[in-house]
């Protein structure tokens, strides 16, 4: 091996001599990242996610090394002008393909047009840039490439600039939108190991045993340690795989290895761990949803399977003859974290009337979200069963901010495309909680500001069983506020009908991103983290107008219950997001309560946002259905060691949105089993199992599979996905 900058000249004409430079330079990259990046991985080093990381890394990288020596010595041959169109047109090719898929070319000219533009300069930059290297270290027909024939100091600045890029693309991968455009991030990684290999052929290191025993002894070591990861990885759900899959450039070797192993194509490969248990069909995957009883596993777990699908007997239920003992209020606002929250004990004041208006409720310290998103939190909320329960029907948002319904048919117009996709449960057959406490008298109201999106809009269904609805974002824009959702719910509470025992439903938008200022509300800086805290102060100010307003309804004793949808992960000083994993950040919720019968403190058992629909029907004395998901958290509350073993579902599901893409392939389904303290998460489509410690922040981020008793965490996520079939029921006809 020589040192950087005074590699002897040696040849590059051969094919031989090409293919151990690419060999050795892309297959010790990708070796070396992947291995770092499983050894960086914290504490208790998993052996056979290591193993298995240089096994495919080291394949990986030697399957891109050998394609670039075959490439590089037909090119070789070939006139030089031939490198000049052949590279740069492979790379223009490839990051329009990221760009197609970043749907940049579908957004230009909407809301994210900036966004858009800013992706297509960054994509032709990086087209012209690698496409510029590749030429500049393609070999000539007589020997050594132009960059490495160069003088010392460029070479010593082109190593430079490579090592500054491979820095900035990892800081990049791992600080900007995690968990989103999966295809952004790929690029970002490749990019990476891209730099690092260029570096290491500049560098003049080539691995070439002379002796021809030490070779085929190396040789057969190589092809032991590429092989070796099929049988150490091929039983989905081990914990290897979940650590390999949370490190980019582990990650990155296995989900290549998974994608040109998945033959028939339905986005699951059968071996690597990837679960696809017909690797020859693909109406058998994990993508797709238990069909009962024709004999067959058709989503690759639990076997065949009886799904129970929602039995609409609900007109059956009993309406109680005496009316309701109390008013009930609930107030939901979006993506809120608790440990932000003073009510909770954060150090900064951020929710001075929260705390001071449930100094003498229940705080329930343990809550959690149905699900990651929205659109599926609010609708188990609603109905009082956990998400996958549920059918759903897919909705289309275009790129003229159009909500349609499937099927589409041609509800497009000329021009339109679609640009985001979700599922609302539009023929979903459970009644709301509204439905059973307006049917049994009381008056019902709801406030709801769903921001910049149509999620909670009448037009969807969520006005269901209301007898007032009031959307705050068919209001004009500048009312389109925390403060106007405040003042609309107290319009609705002076202007009720007497008499009459009343349920406000009443949901505050504010936290969610992006983030505004608003005039008087002290931040502590200019973060992202800053801003957001600003937003939760802003909504603590409101919901404290309308407590007041409550406080004067006397007629009748009231209830309050307040909760989150879903919370939030901050991750980096200009970004933040929810719903792309199940970490404490992004699941757990405030919940607190006050009225009759809820105690006076802390209750740490573990609750859910699904509890409060039982939670409602009991305050109200309201029979509900039968087949609720939760539990009245005032009976929690007041017999919290009885519930000291319970365990909640928590689910999030959402669409591959890659270019054009209106199917039904899912790019992130997880369901996680939550108990005390342990949670246990499966991520259904790469096959993987978590098990964490919510408590213990020393082993944070460590895998306990193996280590701790998951059984019957594991047996009520089996249940839970056996009753419901697997994969979200989607019943749209499109
Ligand atoms: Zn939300």
């Amino acid at each position: 091996m020589s040192v950087l900058g005074f590699s002897r000249p040696v040849d590059w004409t051969s094919f031989k001599s090409k293919l151990r430079r690419g060999l050795t330079a892309a297959g010790l990259t990708a070796t070396a990242a992947a291995c770092a990046d499983i050894a960086l991985a914290g504490p208790g080093l998993s052996l056979r996610a290591f193993a298995g990381s240089l096994g495919l890394g080291l394949g990986f990288g030697l399957a891109i090394g050998a394609v670039w020596a075959g490439c590089a010595q037909l090119l070789a041959r070939a006139p030089r002008f031939a490198s000049w169109i052949v590279w740069p047109g492979l790379t223009s090719w490839a990051f329009a393909e990221l760009a197609l898929s970043l749907r940049a070319f579908a957004n230009l000219g909407t809301r994210y047009h900036a966004l858009a533009v800013g992706t297509l300069v960054a994509c032709g930059l990086a087209a012209i840039a690698t496409g510029l290297v590749l030429v500049l270290v393609q070999p000539t027909r007589t020997g050594t490439p132009p960059l490495m024939r160069a003088p010392a100091w460029i070479r010593w600045v082109a190593a430079l600039a490579l090592v500054i890029g491979a820095v900035v693309f990892v800081y990049l991968d791992r600080s900007q939108f995690p968990g989103q455009y999966p295809s952004f991030h790929t690029a970002l990684r490749g990019l990476a190991l891209f730099c690092i290999t260029v570096l290491i052929l500049l560098s003049g290191i080539v691995f070439s045993p002379r002796q021809r025993t030490v070779r085929n002894l190396t040789l057969a070591c190589i092809a032991l340690l590429v092989l070796s990861p099929f049988p150490l990885l091929q039983a989905p759900f081990q914990p290897a795989l979940e650590t390999m899959l949370s490190r980019p450039f582990a990650a990155l070797p296995l989900r290549t290895g998974r994608l040109l192993t998945d033959f028939d194509c339905d986005g699951v490969s059968g071996v690597l761990g990837g679960g696809d248990c017909e690797p020859f069909d693909s109406e058998v995957s994990p993508q797709q949803r238990e069909i009962v009883g024709n004999g067959r596993d058709d989503d690759c777990y639990g076997g065949d399977a009886n799904p129970i699908v929602a039995a609409a007997h609900q007109s059956r239920v009993p309406v109680p003859a005496k009316p309701s003992p109390q008013h009930v209020v609930l107030i939901t606002i979006d993506t809120v974290r608790p440990d932000l929250m003073s009510v909770y004990g954060y150090e900064r004041n951020t929710t001075p009337e929260l705390a001071r208006w449930f100094a003498d409720g229940t705080k329930f310290t343990r809550a959690y979200a149905a699900g990651g998103w929205t659109s599926i939190a609010v609708p188990a909320i609603l109905r009082g069963v956990n998400p996958r329960r549920l059918q759903w029907t897919r909705m289309y948002e275009t790129n003229r901010y159009r909500y349609l319904k499937a099927p589409l048919g041609a509800q497009l117009r000329k021009g339109e495309t679609p640009r985001a996709m979700f599922l609302l449960p539009l023929s979903d057959p459970h009644w709301s909680l509204a439905t059973y406490l307006r049917r049994r008298g009381m008056f019902t109201a709801a406030v709801v500001d769903g921001g910049f999106t149509e999620i909670l809009s009448k037009k969807w269904g969520t006005a269901e069983g209301f007898d007032t609805f009031v959307e705050i974002n068919l209001l004009a824009r500048n009312l389109r506020n925390d403060a106007q959702t405040a003042d609309q719910a107290i319009e609705i509470l002076r202007n009720r009908p007497q008499g009459k025992p009343f349920f406000l439903w009443v949901h505050f938008f504010g936290p969610h991103a992006r983030s505004t200022r608003h005039p008087g509300i002290p931040l502590a800086g200019d973060t992202e983290r800053d801003l957001y805290e600003g937003e939760i102060t802003y909504a603590d100010q409101q919901v404290g107008r309308l407590l007041q307003v409550i406080d004067e309804q006397t007629d009748r004793p009231i209830t309050v219950l307040l909760a989150s949808d879903h919370g939030e992960r901050i991750h980096s000083a200009r970004s933040r997001s929810h719903g792309t994993d199940h970490s404490e950040e992004n699941i757990r919720v405030p919940l607190l309560a006050k009225g009759p019968g809820f105690p006076t403190g802390k209750v740490d058992a573990v609750v859910g946002a699904i509890d409060l629909m039982p939670t409602v029907l009991d305050i109200t004395e309201t029979p509900g259905p039968p087949g609720l998901d939760g539990t009245s958290l005032r009976v929690i509350a007041t017999s919290a060691d009885d519930y000291r073993s319970r365990i909640l579902i928590v689910d999030t599901f959402i669409f591959d949105k890659s270019a054009g893409d209106t199917g039904t392939t899912f790019r992130l389904d997880l369901v996680s089993a939550v108990s005390d303290p342990y949670k246990l998460t499966m991520n259904r489509l790469d096959k993987t199992l978590g098990l964490h410690d919510v408590d213990d922040s020393a082993l944070a981020g460590r895998n306990l599979l193996g280590s701790r008793d998951a059984r019957d965490l594991e047996a009520a996520l089996r249940t839970y996905l056996a009753e419901t079939g697997g994969a979200p029921l989607i019943v749209d006809n499109g």
